[in-house]
């Protein structure tokens, strides 16, 4: 264990443990990476050390891999659905296999303490299990035409290429999540991981050929050109659908240049997601949930809670039992011991949470607990509670992505939808009442694509993730994930003798 000494405190710093270590040495070792002339190197966000060189592709190889994808593709619309269904189970079956071997290199690449990793690997596979069994259900209908003589026969047909762009925060997650579905509808797929977690992509996809994907239909394109990419690959006419997740600013970017090539798109954009208390919730489930919300994957979550809204009554036994929480979090190495903090992506972000604290405290905050610098090589910051935040500083508008919670309070249900709603971010909310009344009516009130009830961490493969307002366009998971990569068509067939 080292000590941390720039900030003067004794804050711990958790070293990996050599056994996880040597683990997942060899897992990386093992990586069957495709060769390139031109690489780039993926760091451990806990040491800055390498981990593994993967290709960096220029636009002209972007756009080799829609031809090879594209290729493919013809052949597996053709396929039957359980045909797709029997694959994507059995990558599902593989992913399960390997879970530890994929846990461990979600946190070598990203950071996440292994805990959390491994829920990832349960959360992630979950999307391939839904789809493989979603793929095999009937998707039309058949209807008369209401003034008779002709029936309405809805068919679905895959959308096409769908280029596939992911962020860095769920390695695995994010990948399946766009990839299953995709292959679920018949659809042909270029992924761009994001270039500072491309090893998982890599290993997933490789499970998937292993499981009878053929080889060509998931093209991998890691790039440090990321522009490039999306210019070359998104004008294509061959290319039918984007489906994005990451920030509100690329993701605007990224429809401008689809609206040249109508394609169709899905965005899971950026999030700043309100979290109410109310007086007659239940302190510890309150807390637990809260903590839950804010701190999963070190607070870097697009529907982390961002703005902690706590009702007068409540707040001050509240703010000490979460300040309790978050000040017993121990940080350090994903692979280290009861880890609950791992390092934050990289060292832009830890001088983002610095600035944001710093910010908010010359607006009148509270340092409760954390709030300093950490040092090591790695790019650490401490869990951070911060109380009485106004409403004026950076931190209430912006997307924190890290682990500080920023509480306000509030006098009144309404006056706390209000404040909630105050954003034109719209992807997630929370709410902490034992009032049932209460929970569905807020609920219903916030603008947001999906609600927390008393509870911290909503997601599921099985309900229709997404955003309102700027926070995005479509949805990902449940039957409507598999929408995304459809067309619905209609043949109105005349029929004599009906009304
Ligand atoms: P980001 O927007 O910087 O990057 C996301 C991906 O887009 C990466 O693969 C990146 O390389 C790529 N990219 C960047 N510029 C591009 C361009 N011009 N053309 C093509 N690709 C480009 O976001 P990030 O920092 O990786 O992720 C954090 C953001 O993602 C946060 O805003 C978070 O809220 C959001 N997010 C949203 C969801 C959701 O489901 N709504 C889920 C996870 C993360």
């Amino acid at each position: 264990m080292t000590t941390d000494l720039d900030s003067g405190t004794n804050t711990p710093l958790a070293d990996a443990n050599p056994r996880r270590v040597v683990a997942v040495d060899a897992v990386v070792r093992n990586l069957q990476l495709p060769s390139g002339p031109r690489r780039f190197d993926v760091l451990n966000p806990a040491t800055g050390d390498v981990v593994a060189a993967v290709p960096d592709a220029d636009p002209a190889e972007a756009l080799d891999a829609v031809t090879l994808a594209e290729a493919a593709g013809r052949d597996w619309a053709a396929r039957t659905p359980r045909h797709r269904a029997d694959i994507l189970r059995r990558w599902y079956d593989l992913i399960v296999e390997h879970a530890e071997d994929i846990a461990l290199l979600i946190t070598r690449e990203m950071g996440k303490p292994l805990a959390e990793a491994r829920g990832e690997v349960t959360y992630g596979s979950d999307f391939v299990r839904w789809y493989a069994e979603e793929t095999v259900r009937p998707g039309g209908t058949v209807r008369d035409v209401p003034a008779g003589g002709g029936t309405l026969l809805t068919r679905r047909a895959p959308v096409g290429l769908s280029v596939l762009i992911t962020p860095w925060n769920f390695p695995l997650a994010m990948a399946t999540r766009k990839i299953a579905p995709a292959l679920a509808a018949g659809c042909p797929v270029v992924i761009k991981p994001a270039a500072l977690t491309p090893l998982t992509t890599y290993y997933a996809v490789n499970l998937a050929r292993r499981a009878g994907v053929p080889d060509d239909l998931i093209q991998i394109v890691s790039t440090t050109n990321a522009s490039g990419f999306s210019e070359a690959v998104l004008p294509d006419p061959r290319v039918r659908k984007v489906s994005f997740t990451g920030s509100t600013g690329v993701g605007k970017v990224l429809l401008r240049l689809a609206a040249d090539n109508v394609l169709r798109s899905s965005m899971e954009l950026g999030g700043n997601a309100p979290l109410l208390v109310f007086d007659d919730a239940d302190l510890e489930r309150a807390v637990d949930g809260a903590y839950a919300a804010k701190m999963r994957n070190g607070g870097q979550s697009c529907i982390a809670a961002n703005r902690i809204y706590v009702q007068d009554g409540i707040a001050d036994a509240f703010v000490e039992g979460l300040t309790e929480k978050m000040a017993a979090a121990l940080v350090g190495d994903g692979l280290a011991d009861n880890v609950a903090l791992g390092p934050l992506i990289d060292g832009r972000a830890v001088t983002s949470m610095r600035q944001l604290v710093d910010n908010a405290v010359g607006h009148g905050a509270t340092v409760r607990t954390g709030g300093h610098t950490l040092a090591g090589a790695g790019h650490f910051f401490p869990a951070t509670v911060l109380d009485h935040v106004p409403a004026t500083a950076d931190i209430s508008s912006s997307e924190i992505f890290g682990p500080i919670a920023a509480i306000q309070r509030f006098r009144t249900e309404a006056e706390a939808v209000r404040r909630a709603n105050a954003t034109e971010f719209g992807l997630a909310g929370y709410v902490f009442t034992d009032n049932l009344d209460r929970a569905l009516n807020v609920a219903d009130a916030l603008e947001t694509g999906l609600v927390g009830i008393n509870q911290g961490v909503p997601s599921n493969a099985a309900a229709p993730f997404g955003g309102m307002k700027q926070s995005g366009l479509g949805r990902e998971g449940s039957a409507e994930g598999l929408d995304e990569y459809q067309e619905v068509r209609f043949y109105n067939i005349a029929r004599r003798g009906t009304h």
